[in-house]
């Protein structure tokens, strides 16, 4: 074989993959983006096969194929949101199971469980997957499922997937990953042994906070078969339009979170200088909790920082308020900086015993680092937190 010669089992990098989608089915048009499909139905016995848009859409296989290509796997499937992808799966469960939850899931998970699921008599038990006596429990509880999610929301604890998904598969456990704040960037849950690895693509992978979207990427072809018989069965599918802004944005995932990771390193050694800052969570810092573990299976420390600072609630809020380049809002991975003060919003309705042991307190708060130049976003945080009283 001449050296010129593609070589047909060479893998393209992440960034090519992410923007080299499959099929655009505009073969005649030679049109370099894809076009979106607004249709609700198509003719019966076209050679694609699609019939109705809630079980298939050209969009939704376009943004399919870039996530199973980012993902190295060969199935995915799309939702119309995070939420819905988790409630695909979790459909997928029956009376009487018991799902191990990781004790610091993401809080519509916690409520799908506990005020609908449980409601079909979906049993949880809640554990700390960072502690080494979780792997006993899952031979001896035999659950139906385990739901993890690393790092979590919002102190980023890193559990280690390899180790869990290794004890699960000895007892015959799938075992579930939630790794939109990691993205397949910087984790892939399936090459750690998980059964799904489960994505928001509301948040880095459209990266423009402009849509919602969900997917669960996985190898094994019966989830697959059922994710896409949830999509069609319970009405789960996305719009075309959003798989087409979600397509557009995956392209520059790569280029976004390089950015945005270089800043959230930077502005994490910052703000642990700082006499008013308690603690900084950040997995590639070194006082993480579970550094080993995040250093070994994460490619990049994401780019949510959390911190606890010295400042009552009402100080923490005017901190946050009096930042410039930081909205104070939900959600996170777009293009833009975010801040989150937990007491106030994400877990305001969090018992507060519940908060404690999760260890959300009053001054704590997480940033969803953006692509701004780092130098404003470092003088804007320098310039709040010398407001403090
Ligand atoms: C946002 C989020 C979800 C839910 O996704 P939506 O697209 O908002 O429905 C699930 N898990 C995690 C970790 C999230 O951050």
């Amino acid at each position: 074989m001449g050296s010129t010669q593609p070589d047909r089992h060479h893998v393209p990098g992440l960034s090519t993959r992410a923007i080299h989608h499959g099929e655009s089915y505009a073969a005649e048009t030679g049109t370099v983006m894809p076009p979106i499909f607004p249709t609700s139905t198509f003719s019966h016995g076209n050679p694609e096969g699609f019939d109705y848009t809630r079980s298939g859409n050209p969009n939704f296989r376009i943004l399919e194929s870039v996530l199973a290509s980012v993902e190295q796997c060969p199935h995915a499937t799309v939702f119309a949101s995070g939420v819905s992808a988790i409630t695909a799966v979790a459909s997928t469960l029956s009376s009487g199971d018991l799902v191990l939850c990781e004790e610091n899931l993401y809080g519509c998970t916690v409520r799908l469980f506990e005020q609908v699921f449980s409601r079909f008599e979906v049993r949880t038990a809640w554990i700390d997957f960072t502690d080494t006596a979780s792997l006993n429990t899952i031979a001896k509880e035999k659950p139906a499922m385990i739901w993890l999610e690393s790092p979590t929301n919002p102190l980023l604890k890193v559990i280690d997937l390899q180790a869990v998904c290794a004890a699960a598969q000895s007892a015959n456990v799938p075992v579930v990953v939630d790794n939109t704040f990691a993205t397949a960037l910087v984790q892939r849950p399936l090459e750690l042994g998980a059964t799904i690895s489960l994505t928001s693509t509301t948040k880095y992978i459209n990266g423009h906070s402009d849509a919602l979207g969900g997917a669960v990427c996985t190898n094994d072809p019966n989830w697959h078969q059922r994710m896409v018989f949830a999509q069609k069965a319970m009405g789960l599918q996305p719009s075309p339009f959003d798989c087409w802004l979600i397509t557009r944005g995956i392209k520059t995932l790569p280029l976004r979170l390089e950015r945005q990771m270089a800043n959230a390193a930077a502005l994490a050694d910052q703000l642990a200088t700082h006499p008013r800052v308690n603690w900084v969570r950040y997995p590639l810092r070194h006082d993480h909790p579970q550094h080993a573990v995040a250093k070994a299976q994460m490619q990049g420390g994401g780019a949510i920082v959390t911190a606890s600072f010295q400042a009552s609630r009402q100080e923490t809020y005017a901190l946050c308020k009096n930042l410039r380049y930081f909205t104070m809002a939900e959600s996170l991975g777009g293009i833009e900086s975010l801040i989150c003060h937990p007491a106030t919003m994400t877990h305001a309705a969090v018992d507060a015993e519940v908060k404690k042991k999760l260890g959300i307190d009053d001054g704590l708060v997480r940033f969803s680092i953006g692509c701004e130049d780092l130098s404003d976003l470092s003088a804007d945080l320098s310039q709040a937190l010398n407001q403090l009283p």
